[in-house]
């Protein structure tokens, strides 16, 4: 098997450069879910379905009775500007994959390659080259469109590389691997006055500044506890830059986290009471939405066991996380509705981690998702 995807690996190389050279961002996959029908079209075989304007599906059907599973790689990319200078560089100026989605791609791509080599011999097999996952609107687009609602699934996978953790490592967590997240946009809106006389209007600022500071208060930034909560400032503006006006408005954009839903619901709440207490302390006005809604990823058990035996199978370092992931994965909505489990690959210890700018996904690691995924395959055939 080994020899077989090494024969894949420098096409699936050249693809990764490409579609990181090309990156772009969630809903705007174009150029990148035609690149990876081109590539399915020319060295795979399995029926071609475009869901979702910039999401492909590769369905292999045994038409024999058997495990339905799915198997999800990422497609877009960041509104991050790269500053690596390497050949394949991104063109798009302040846009760049620094996820490693353009290597999930890959995998999924390879793992395409040999199953058109070796066809599921029982069941059907589903790859789903999914956008606008780091939005958190691609899986709820996809799961939502007339093709994916008729599906049913056994189980469903998916893998993020892991920079910090080992090369080819294989990460592994039951229940949560990852946070519930939300963010919430506080739009405050008061009264302009003449900047030498604040007081004849309401001016935002000691509102946004006691807003963050109490969401600093409720922030209990410890990963390893069950009532892990993290609040992080993302954006806040106020006024115009106008010497001569108080400002009249402002707004503050907050990103929010934590394992446990009720928990979330139940200090969200409390912050949402906060801002209404300041809005009438300032005697201001509030608008508050909430956007960017992830689920945590309940990995089940059966699911997890089925990647460890893959893992033990392809003889790779197997780790179990203590406590899950801080960040958000739109793959949480799948194992919400299916059974089923994301798992981490480690991207060596010395990888930039995700989103930083100097951050690229390391192709020695593909040939081991590729192996992972067919693996698991054969073992939920077993069950
Ligand atoms: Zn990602
Ligand atoms: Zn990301």
């Amino acid at each position: 098997m080994q020899e077989i995807i090494q024969q894949f690996l420098p096409k699936l190389e050249k693809i990764r450069k490409e579609i990181h050279k090309h990156p772009e961002v969630s809903l705007n996959e174009y150029a990148t879910a035609k690149r990876i029908e081109n590539y399915l079209k020319k060295y795979c075989k399995g029926e071609i379905i475009r869901i979702a304007d910039t999401g492909v599906v590769l369905l292999f059907d045994s038409k024999k009775k058997g495990k339905n599973i799915l198997l999800r790689a990422d497609t877009d990319a960041l509104p991050i500007i790269e500053i690596n200078d390497f050949e394949y560089k991104s063109k798009a100026f302040g846009v760049s994959h620094k996820c490693g989605h353009d290597g999930h791609t890959a995998i999924m791509l390879g793992v395409a390659e040999l199953l058109s080599k070796f066809p599921p011999e029982s069941g059907k097999v589903m790859l789903l080259f999914q956008p606008a996952e780091e939005d958190g609107k691609g899986a709820e687009i996809v799961l939502k469109s007339a093709f994916f609602k008729n599906q049913e699934f056994d189980y469903v996978f998916a893998l993020h590389n892991l920079p910090g953790f080992k090369k080819n490592k294989i990460v592994l967590r039951s229940n949560n691997f990852n946070a519930n997240v939300k963010s919430m946009i506080i739009k405050l809106d008061g009264k302009t006055a003449h900047a030498a006389e604040p007081e004849k209007g309401h001016n935002p600022s000691l509102a946004i500044a006691d807003i963050l500071y109490f969401s600093e208060k409720l922030t209990y930034n410890y990963p390893e506890k069950e009532d892990f909560f993290l609040i992080t400032p993302i954006h806040i503006s106020m006024g115009e830059l106008a010497y001569g006006i108080s400002a009249g408005s402002g707004e503050i954009h907050l990103t929010i986290r934590s394992w446990d839903l009720s928990l979330f619901d139940e200090k969200c709440k409390e912050l949402e009471d906060f801002v209404d207490r300041c809005c009438s302390k300032y005697k201001l006005k509030k608008e508050v939405s909430w956007t960017q809604e992830f689920y945590a990823n309940q990995n089940h058990s059966e699911a997890v066991e089925l990647i460890r035996r893959s893992a033990i199978e392809n003889k790779l370092e197997i780790q179990d996380m203590t406590y899950p992931f801080k960040w958000g994965e739109d793959f949480g909505l799948f194992t919400q509705k299916y059974k089923g489990a994301m798992f981490g690959l480690g991207s060596g210890e010395n990888c930039p981690a995700l989103h930083n700018p100097d951050y690229d996904f390391p192709d020695e690691i593909t040939s081991t998702g590729i192996q992972q995924f067919y693996q698991i395959i054969k073992e939920a055939n077993k069950t």
